[in-house]
């Protein structure tokens, strides 16, 4: 399944900035998350000034960002801290006293991944196969087939990303698809942007990659040798990516080829070869998401000498595997993607890299025994009835809506009443059996994993969609929106406090997972989402006047939101602001999300015969609705990190997904007396939906 398009919630950390701790940092409980965090608030600031400052103020001075963390946010992490724990339990109990198969084989893959003596005992050897087979490498023509022979082992291919998606000219067909991947630093700007601060990060990647070619076994000057070969090929190859935003544009990365004609755009490197490799089926046409990206790759394949090459594929077997090798090539890989990039002080302790590694691999093997504990049928139930709440609001939204023509109000509906919800987990289990896991072959384990998962991505090719299927696991903390689906998906792991909490007011949890469901659905109709039709087809569906009206809301939003600040100036280097055409889709969620999920809170306390001006413990609905909202986002990040996602995250940073909804919701300022012209209630705001 290509996951190019889904649109979750909040961005999770790449697993490649996890590293090493020593073993003996024992897991401990979370203690259990509030909904509504009086305490939280920072009663010294104005919330028509500040409305961030004021409903995090105190929770954000007091909890500051744990060492093993770049960004500690009150409930995204909390919650995912939580989760983790528990299904560390699950794990650890299942290494030690497996009671059936499943838990067998789920145990197995954590234990290898905790056996830092074994890691340590065994040294490279695991990597010794793949680095032989580099060494055969013999000319450029030659470079397709080692490529596509280390992959087919399982190693990861890093050039580009090949796999089966939803045709989004035609979601009932499932296509084979190609785009653009063989970099190492987080986004191509890092390799391309002209100033201080990224040449710094330049030079400080060549010293790394260079200590660890050389802890690899090679001589300094070797070494040295390889990491600029590697850093002159990555460059090009950032030189012909596609930047993230255009990479937003699904019409921008569509664009259907024939094998063939493919094949002529990168005639150095010799596809049949690859597909063979992979073991994929006979297929006449695929996707080409990114042309420019394969003929910039075709250039280099002809230009760089061979031992370049070499380079470059023994540098990424090194980074790849580099959290799952000896001490010495986990604390280097953390010095520089932990520390230098994302600003984190200590490594993520092993047992919550092994937890996460095992749910990645077997998401829905260990996900069946913990939904079992952590997920009552009551819950189901109650988000059914909230997801119909906020569907009724979103439609009332439409019907209102002063821009809009009725005619593509009339399509609007369509596609709002054919979104489908998915909730907790998926009907049908994944089939794990042909995985084979060793307990004492952690390479072995991750190779293996990663030759399973893409047999089964690629068998889909050419068969009917399967609506069932889900892209996250069951406890992770997150929810989504599938433009090709056309459905909205909320694992279990997100339905519990503080976004979703039996025991409190409506208006909390309409702030809380309501704004989450407000957020999905108006994915829907984003600037991505609306070019998909209801039934997921890469179809306009709004007249001209209509798409002309929206794209000038939509640049609203965009100015706006590039007009906030993600990290301070510090030093020489400027300040860092939010890119508002990366994260318009988000903030246009943010935005659909709070008035909608307001809409559908006015609706429920109608019907209980409660007004919206009621108080509860000194404030009224509608701020405890605010609040409750807000505090879903209060967070501390590393500048390091506020750094990096400014430039690779699609959604805005905790401050500006909060203050930057409020700006644009006239019903804030009515909740707390701001007065037309405050920082929270400017005279000119934006509103999508
Ligand atoms: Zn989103």
């Amino acid at each position: 399944m290509n996951r190019v398009r889904f649109a979750p919630i909040l961005l999770l950390a790449a697993a490649s900035a996890l590293a090493q701790a020593p073993a003996s940092q024992k897991p401990t409980a979370p203690a259990a998350i509030k909904s509504f965090d009086a305490a939280a608030i920072d009663k010294t600031a104005d919330p028509c000034a500040d409305f961030y400052q004021y409903a995090c103020g105190n929770w954000v001075k007091s909890n500051p960002i744990p060492g093993d963390q770049t960004r500690w946010a009150r409930s995204f992490s909390l919650v995912g801290e939580r989760n983790r724990y528990l299904l560390w339990q699950e794990l650890d109990s299942a290494a030690t006293k497996p009671k059936s198969a499943l838990e067998k084989q789920y145990g197995d893959y954590f234990a290898a991944c905790m056996d830092t003596g074994l890691i340590e005992k065994k040294g490279l050897k695991p990597l010794e196969p793949a680095f032989q087979r580099i060494a055969t490498l013999k000319d450029a023509r030659h470079l397709a087939a080692v490529a596509s022979e280390l992959e087919a082992e399982g190693s990861p291919m890093p050039l580009f990303n090949f796999g089966v998606e939803q045709d989004a000219k035609d979601s009932s067909k499932q296509i084979a698809s190609i785009g653009q991947g063989g970099l190492s630093l987080p986004d191509r700007d890092y390799y391309l942007v002209d100033n201080k601060h990224f040449a710094e990060i330049r030079q400080q990647y060549i010293v790394h990659m260079t200590k660890m070619f050389a802890l690899a076994g090679d001589t300094p000057e070797q070494a040295a040798k390889e990491a600029a070969a590697v850093m002159q090929i990555e460059t090009a190859l950032a030189k012909a990516s596609m930047a993230r935003v255009e990479m937003r544009d699904p019409q921008k990365v569509y664009h259907i080829y024939t094998v063939a004609d493919f094949q002529k755009l990168t005639p150095e490197f010799d596809y049949s070869l690859y597909f063979k490799a992979v073991q994929v089926r006979p297929f006449e046409t695929l996707n080409v998401a990114t042309p420019g990206f394969f003929k910039g790759l075709n250039e280099l394949v002809a230009k760089e000498p061979i031992d370049a090459w070499k380079s470059y594929l023994r540098w990424h077997t090194l980074h790849s595997a580099a959290a799952n090798l000896p001490k010495a090539f986990f604390n280097e890989n953390f010095a520089f993607f932990g520390k230098e990039l994302a600003g984190q002080k200590e490594p993520t302790p092993r047992w919550k890299q092994c937890t996460s590694m095992t749910d990645r691999a077997l998401g829905e093997a260990v996900g069946q025994d913990w939904v079992k504990q952590n997920f009552p049928p009551a819950a189901k139930a109650s988000m059914d009835q909230l997801v119909a709440a906020l569907e009724k609001s979103l439609g009332d939204d439409i019907k209102t809506l002063p821009w809009m023509t009725d005619s593509t109000k009339k399509a609007a509906e369509e596609k709002l009443g054919l979104i489908r919800n998915k909730i907790g987990y998926p009907e049908k289990w994944r089939d794990y059996s042909a995985l084979k896991v060793e307990r004492e072959d952690l390479i072995g384990n991750l190779r293996r994993n990663a030759v399973f998962g893409r047999n089964w991505d690629l068998d889909h090719l050419g068969k009917p969609v399967d609506e069932k299927e889900w892209g996250m696991t069951p406890p992770t903390v997150n929810a989504y929106y599938d433009p090709s689906m056309n459905d909205i998906n909320f694992p279990a792991g997100i339905l519990q406090p503080p976004f979703f909490d039996f025991t409190v007011d409506p208006a909390v949890n309409f702030g809380g997972i309501g704004v989450v469901i407000g957020h999905e659905m108006t994915h829907g109709f984003d600037d991505e989402g609306s070019q998909f039709d209801g039934k997921g087809n890469l179809r306009e569906w709004q007249t001209p006047e209509d798409r002309k009206a929206f794209t000038e809301r939509t640049d609203c939003v965009a100015n706006e939101y590039s007009g906030f600040e993600a990290a301070p100036a510090k030093g020489e280097t400027a300040a860092q602001r939010l890119n508002g055409r990366l994260t318009l889709g988000e903030n246009t969620a943010d935005n659909g999300g709070l008035r909608i999920a307001y809409m559908a809170l006015l609706d429920t306390l109608a019907a209980e015969g409660k007004s919206i001006n009621d108080k509860i413990d000194g404030y009224t609905e509608a701020q405890r609705y605010f609040l409750g909202f807000a505090q879903v986002w209060c967070q501390n990040q590393t500048e390091q990190s506020a750094r990096q996602s400014a430039l690779t995250d699609p959604h805005s940073s905790g401050r500006w997904r909060v203050n930057g909804s409020v700006q644009n919701f006239d019903q804030f300022g009515k909740a707390f007396g701001c007065a037309k012209g405050q920082p929270m209630t400017p005279a000119n705001s934006c509103r999508v939906w």
